[in-house]
């Protein structure tokens, strides 16, 4: 299992191009889905999932409040509560969803929000505040599950140190990270970023997201990078 990517994408996109959906990633362990981010093209790409009766419970992992990372989290947590119904657990390490889901109508007894993970989910979690907004609190996640490690940037910079060393020394099996063209965003990762900093040989446990063209992802696979495959269940 340890460099398997288990990590399925519904969307790879950044915030405005919506013909790669937003970046959004899930795994199913057990009668459990783990979701990645929840931004505003989650909700109907996912609906057959949640909709399964194999998935008794979703768990939503935020990686911070822009609207292209929790834009139909609202719709989802309504779907849950009323249609499907299941019970739905959010992991984000501050308070702050808690008030934007009041602002939109949401009772707390629709979900129940964890700063840090239950045990029963069998997965670690260690946050990372990332650079990105100045105005809301970002992380990155470093998940270690079943044996394996990866580490998920939401948006993000750059990458934190620790987590650089970590993947260097084989101890994070593979990065899924954010990369963008703009090599003079303060907020996004530079793909010059990434290729100043993971050598060629290990560019293949790396998996890019948060896309804003084509272009950029041709040019990141002929640098030898990883583009995870959109599949919509
Ligand atoms: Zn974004
Ligand atoms: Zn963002």
């Amino acid at each position: 299992m340890a460099k398997r990517n288990v990590l399925h994408f519904t969307g790879i996109g950044s915030a405005f191009n919506a013909p790669f959906g937003n970046t959004n990633a899930y795994f199913i362990d057990g009668t459990t889905l783990f979701i990645f981010d929840c931004g505003e093209s989650v909700y109907a790409r996912m609906l057959k999932l949640l909709q399964s009766k194999r998935i008794r419970r979703v768990v939503i992992i935020i990686t911070h409040l822009h609207s292209d990372h929790i834009g139909s989290l609202g719709t989802v947590l309504s779907f849950c509560s009323h249609v499907v119904p299941k019970p739905v657990d959010i992991f984000y390490p501050t308070r702050a969803i808690e008030r934007f889901l009041k602002c939109i109508g949401i009772s707390d007894d629709k979900y129940t929000h964890h700063l840090s993970v239950p045990e029963d989910w069998n997965l670690s979690i260690v946050p990372y505040r990332v650079v990105h907004s100045n105005m809301i609190a970002c992380f990155g996640y470093e998940v270690s599950f079943k044996g394996a490690t990866f580490y998920y940037s939401g948006d993000a910079h750059d990458i934190p140190d620790p987590v650089l060393k970590k993947f260097l020394d084989n101890k994070i099996d593979l990065l899924f990270h954010e990369a963008t063209i703009d090599t003079a965003s303060a907020g996004h990762c530079s793909y010059t970023t990434l290729e100043r900093k993971i050598p060629v040989s290990e560019r293949k446990r790396v998996y890019c997201m948060h896309l804003g063209s084509e272009k950029l992802a041709a040019l990141l696979i002929k640098k030898g990078f990883q583009i995870p495959k959109i599949e919509v269940p």
